[in-house]
Formats: structure tokens, sequence, C-alpha cells
């Protein structure tokens, strides 16, 4: 079983990034959980542990001890960007990282442009405490800018959160060869057209139409006892006759 950590940056007291009405806290959260729900909905032999799953303060270094204590295979940050940049996604990895952290990295942010398009500001690496403190080959994502008006009113959007989170899914999943769950394989029943005959039953249904005991119509509903009458007492008529 793969254990894959997912650290939803800032929270709490520390909002992160807040710009256009968005915060970088609450971004974080939102991609962190639905990173869980699908990877784990959609693949087998993973799960994901979050360092946090509500809207609660860490300190950086409760957030990697955590995640070396529990070894978990790979880390990934979520964040949002601020500060002077026209917009866009950024990754980074340690400046002096080990080559599985690299292929992490390229993953994730092949995914990740590919799913969320705009402005890609490059695969980077920066002495940054998240990737640096990990044991485990970790990258940290800086999805957006809060204070870029365009890219804030993208993730204010459902659509714009979905792709983050399919990149970022996509990306873990294709860097530990995850397989996808077999779809469900429910037999597929074909609903019957209760106004179209059964082939089996097409010429007595048009024979017994044409000789009145029936109108006609919905040849494939149930049939009432009162409706049983009606048929019966036609047949009795055209006995009598
Ligand atoms: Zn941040």
């Amino acid at each position: 079983m793969f254990k894959v950590w997912i650290d939803a940056g800032h929270g709490g007291k520390d909002p992160g990034a807040v710009g256009n009405g968005v915060q970088e806290k609450d971004i974080a959260l939102k991609v962190s959980l639905g990173i869980k729900d699908r990877l784990e909905a959609e693949y087998e032999n993973v799960q994901v542990l979050l360092s946090r799953s509500t809207d609660v303060f860490l300190e950086l270094k409760e957030r990697t001890s955590k995640a070396n204590t529990a070894g978990a295979d790979i880390l990934v940050s979520i964040h949002c960007n601020a500060g002077g940049g026209k917009g866009g996604f950024e990754s980074f990895r340690y400046t002096s990282a080990s080559q599985n952290s690299i292929k992490l990295q390229n993953a994730l942010h092949k995914a990740i442009t590919g799913e969320v398009g705009g402005i890609d500001r490059g695969i980077k690496a920066q002495n940054l405490h998240m990737v640096r403190e990990s044991k485990m080959p970790a990258v940290l994502t800086e999805n957006l800018f809060v204070d870029v008006a365009a890219d804030a009113d993208r993730l204010k959007q459902a659509s714009v959160i979905n792709a983050i989170i399919d990149g970022h899914v996509q990306g873990i999943a294709s860097y530990l060869g995850l397989k996808r769950k077999a779809g469900e394989d429910k037999p597929v029943t074909q609903e019957r057209d209760i106004n179209v005959p059964s082939k089996w039953a097409e010429v007595v249904w048009a024979d017994l139409t044409d000789k009145g005991y029936f109108d006609g119509s919905r040849p494939g509903a149930p049939i009432t006892r009162e409706e049983m009458a009606v048929v019966v007492s036609r047949l009795l008529n055209n006995i009598k006759k």
C-alpha cells in the first residue's frame, strides 16, 4: 500500500496569501481533500494521509515530522502564489533534491500544467522547509496567484479547482505507477420500451388488436383485473356470435 502525504499549506490563524476575495489556505484545503477523495476512489493500493483536513494552524516542523513518522512514500505540499507575478503555475523541489524528487516533480508539473493551462512559470528548485525536511520525495506546488485578478477568478471556479485536483492525481498516479480500479462491471440491462411489442409477440399482438380485443397501446404494460374482464367480455361476445 503506497502512502501519499498531502500537505495543505497554511490554515487557521495563517491564511497564506490573500487577494481578490480568495484565501490561499482555503484553496489548499479544498485541493488536498479532493486529491484524497479521487486518488483513493480511482486507484488501487494507495492511502492518502493529510497534514490537515480542517482549517487549523500547523507549524511547518509538525507537518514534515508527521509525514516522516508515518513513513509516507511521497509528499506534495499544496499552495497558491502571490507577490509579483503575472499569474500561472510553478513547482518546487529542494535545491539538492533526490532523483526521485525530480521524477515526482516532472510528473506533477506536466500533469498539472496540462490540466490547468495558463502560464507555466517553470520547474524550480528552492531551499524550502517542506521539500528540504521531508525524508521522502517531496514537491511543493504553487497553484495560480490569488493577487492576480484573472487567476483569482479562476480559483473561484469549481472546474478550475477540479483541474488542479486532477493534475495532482494524475501526476501522483503516474509517478507511483498506480493501477486504476476496475470499473464496476454491472451488466448493462436494456430497459424495455413498453410501447413496442416484443419480437415474439408481434404477430399475435397485431392480430388481436385488429380483432378489437386490445386497443393496440402499451403492449409491454401489466394488465389489471378490470382490463382483463374487458378482454374476456369481448372474447365471450365473439364466441356467442
Ligand atoms: Zn503558501
